[in-house]
């Protein structure tokens, strides 16, 4: 079953009602993060390229207007870092053209040292860029970049970004216990958070099944601790979301469990056997996981989900 584009809207407890635009269909991303809720990076790559034919997108997206979708934000994210698509600019500008509905960029800033792709990134209303570690050697343990992200030049152009950027910018932290939970190494990314300039810096951690059963979560109260650290614009955005109870929505999580009723399944079963993608899967997946419906389970580096104790 085809594997749509656009999809959604998901709720978003940050967007609200979000329809997603995937750039990056395949695990295309510039990391492997350990907390990566998409399981391993297939393809880590900073090649910039059409990995989708933008003609396709943009037809998936205005078929869903003229559906009359209704939406807070057009978010482009992908499963992997939508940047990494060369049309990344010439797709934001032309849903901009299309329709009054606010678009959001969600990014790794791995590729924000280019100054192509910030110029590209100009025309978003909301660019959402994260920064996880405070050095490089951090950088390398949490997000495992491609050899030529280097961590400085990624933080000075997510800087440069910041600044030169006219809509709103959310900065997402994400902490890891144990590692950027501890107070030492959250005070180094405060230092260069501090050089960016956010309307807002979230500060966020695993709610979902990570790619590294050691990427843990620390305590929500750990969590308003170190957000401290990060100055008045901090907030705490993790855990449950809740759900959109509408009729499509919940269509797609009935599927997912049908599905899960025939044996456990990965997420790329789940989303190429329902036709759903593969990021409102997970959305389906985070409900069910939180009602106890599903469960999950990691056997030889792959994740599965499941109805039942394996
Ligand atoms: S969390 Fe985002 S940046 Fe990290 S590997 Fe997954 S898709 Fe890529």
């Amino acid at each position: 079953m085809r594997i749509r584009n656009v999809f959604g809207p998901v709720p978003s407890r940050r967007l609200g009602r979000s329809l997603g635009v995937d750039l990056v269909p395949t695990k295309a991303c510039s990391y492997d993060c350990i907390y990566c809720q998409l399981g391993r990076t297939t393809f880590k790559t900073v090649e910039r390229r059409e990995y989708v034919p933008m003609t396709d997108i943009l037809m998936e997206v205005e078929e869903r207007l003229a559906a009359g979708v209704s939406a807070d934000y057009i978010t482009l994210s992908g499963s992997g870092e939508p940047t990494l698509h060369s049309d990344c600019g010439d797709i934001l500008r032309t849903i901009k053209t299309l329709t009054d509905i606010p678009v959001a960029v969600l990014t790794n800033s791995s590729l924000l040292g280019d100054p192509q792709v910030r110029d590209e990134l100009m025309a978003a209303d909301l660019v959402i860029p994260s920064l996880d570690a405070g050095d490089a050697a951090m950088f390398s343990l949490v997000n495992r970049p491609h050899p030529a992200v280097d961590f400085t030049v990624m933080v000075d152009g997510l800087a440069a970004f910041s600044h030169a950027f006219p809509g709103r910018l959310w900065l997402e932290i994400f902490l890891l216990d144990g590692l950027t939970a501890a107070e030492e190494e959250a005070r180094k990314i405060a230092f260069h958070a501090a050089r960016v300039r956010a309307d807002k810096v979230q500060i966020n951690t695993v709610s979902r099944p990570p790619t590294e059963e050691w990427a843990k979560a620390p305590t929500r109260q750990r969590l308003t601790e170190l957000a401290s650290l990060f100055g008045p614009r901090a907030e705490v955005v993790c855990g449950f979301t809740g759900t959109m109870e509408e009729h499509e929505f919940l269509a797609g999580r009935s599927r997912v469990l049908d599905l899960l009723q025939g044996g456990p399944k990965t997420l790329d079963d789940l989303a190429h056997l329902s036709g759903v993608n593969r990021n409102e899967t997970l959305k389906h997946l985070e409900v069910l996981l939180n009602d106890g419906l599903v469960h999950s389970k990691v056997r030889q580096d792959i994740r599965y989900f499941f109805c039942e104790n394996l």
